[in-house]
C-alpha cells in the first residue's frame, strides 16, 4: 500500500509541475484578439499579435518573422469574416499544423453593398454583444489544447462576459442623451457597421470596408455636400488609418476632426485604448461628445 506521505509528495510535485508550466504560445492576427486571449488565458498563455497596436490589418504585409511566430505557436486565432485575407497563405507557407480558431464563429455577419457587390463586414468586434462569441470560442479552443486549464478559462470568460454586458448597458444609456436623428458620424472607413446597427447610429466614410480602397473624388465631393447639408460636426480620425483623406475632407466641409476612435486596433499600452474594454469606453465617450455638437 502507498503511504499517505508518498501520495502527498506526488500531489505536491504535480502541482509544482502545473505551476511551472511554460505558457502556451498563441498567435493572433491583430491586437484586439490578443487582448481577448490574454483575458481568457491569463498566465497560462503567452500571446503575440501579428498586427500590433495602432497598426492596420487591412494593409498588413507578413514578414518572415511572422511565419516563424506562427510556427512556434500552439494556437492561431483569427477574426474571420474576411478580415485577414493574408492569413491563409501565411499559415500555409509557415507549414503550421497546429490548432486554430476563428474567433467570430457564431456571430451573425453583416452584409453590405460596396461598389455594386455584396460583401461581408468583418468588424464584428465593435459590438460588445458579438465579443461574447469571441471570448467563448477562444475559451473552447484553449480548453481543448489545455484541459487542465479548462476551469480557469471558463471562469475568466464568464467574468469577462459580465463586464461586456455592463459595458453594453452603459453604452446604450450614454447614447440616449443624443436624439436618433442627430446620431451621424464621419470616419475614415466603414469600420463601425456593427456598432452603428447596435446603438442606432449612422456612420459615413469616404473609404469602404477596407482602408485599402481608394475613395473617388466624386464620392468625397458627395460626402462633403452631405456633411454641409446635414450639418454634421462629428468627424473622427481612426487610430490606425492614414488621416490625410479625412483631414482634407474636413477642410473642404468646414469641420474640425474631433477625438480619435479606436477602430481596427488597440492603442499602445498607457494610451486610452490599450484593452478592448478601454477602447470601447473611449469610443462611446468620444462619440457622445461629438454627436452632441451635431
Ligand atoms: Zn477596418
Amino acid at each position: 500500500m502507498l503511504s499517505k506521505s508518498w501520495l502527498a509528495s506526488v500531489a505536491l510535485s504535480l502541482s509544482f509541475v502545473a505551476a511551472a508550466q511554460t505558457p502556451i504560445p498563441v498567435t493572433t492576427s491583430f491586437s484586439i484578439l490578443a487582448d481577448l486571449v490574454h483575458v481568457v488565458g491569463g498566465d497560462r498563455v503567452a500571446v503575440t499579435p501579428l498586427v500590433g497596436p495602432d497598426e492596420d490589418a487591412h494593409v498588413f504585409e507578413p514578414k518572415p518573422a511572422d511565419a516563424k511566430a506562427i510556427l512556434q505557436s500552439k494556437l492561431v486565432v483569427t477574426n474571420g469574416l474576411g478580415f485577414e485575407p493574408w492569413m491563409g497563405k501565411l499559415v500555409k507557407s509557415a507549414g503550421y499544423k497546429g490548432a486554430s480558431v476563428i474567433a467570430s464563429t457564431g456571430v451573425v455577419p453583416r452584409k453590405m453593398d460596396e461598389d455594386g457587390h455584396t460583401i461581408t463586414d468583418p468588424h464584428a468586434w465593435q459590438n460588445p454583444a458579438n465579443v461574447i462569441f469571441y471570448v467563448n470560442n477562444i475559451s473552447k479552443a484553449l480548453s481543448q489544447l489545455d484541459p487542465a486549464g479548462a476551469a480557469t478559462y471558463q471562469a475568466n470568460s464568464a467574468a469577462y462576459v459580465a463586464e461586456l454586458q455592463t459595458l453594453d448597458a452603459w453604452a446604450k444609456t450614454q447614447f440616449t442623451s443624443v436624439p436618433v436623428d442627430k446620431r451621424k458620424v464621419i470616419t475614415s472607413h466603414d469600420a463601425f457597421g456593427y456598432f452603428a446597427a447596435h446603438y442606432q447610429l449612422k456612420f459615413l466614410a469616404p473609404q469602404g470596408m477596407s482602408t485599402e480602397g481608394e475613395a473617388s473624388a466624386k464620392e468625397v465631393a458627395s460626402l462633403v455636400r452631405q456633411i454641409k447639408r446635414e450639418k454634421i460636426k462629428a468627424v473622427f480620425l481612426e487610430n490606425m488609418s492614414n488621416p490625410k483623406l479625412l483631414e482634407q475632407l474636413s477642410k473642404e466641409a468646414g469641420v474640425t476632426p474631433g477625438a480619435t476612435l479606436y477602430a481596427d486596433a488597440l492603442s499602445a499600452p498607457g494610451q486610452p485604448g490599450a484593452t478592448y474594454l478601454q477602447m470601447a469606453r473611449h469610443n462611446v465617450t468620444a462619440l457622445v461628445t461629438g454627436l452632441q455638437q451635431n
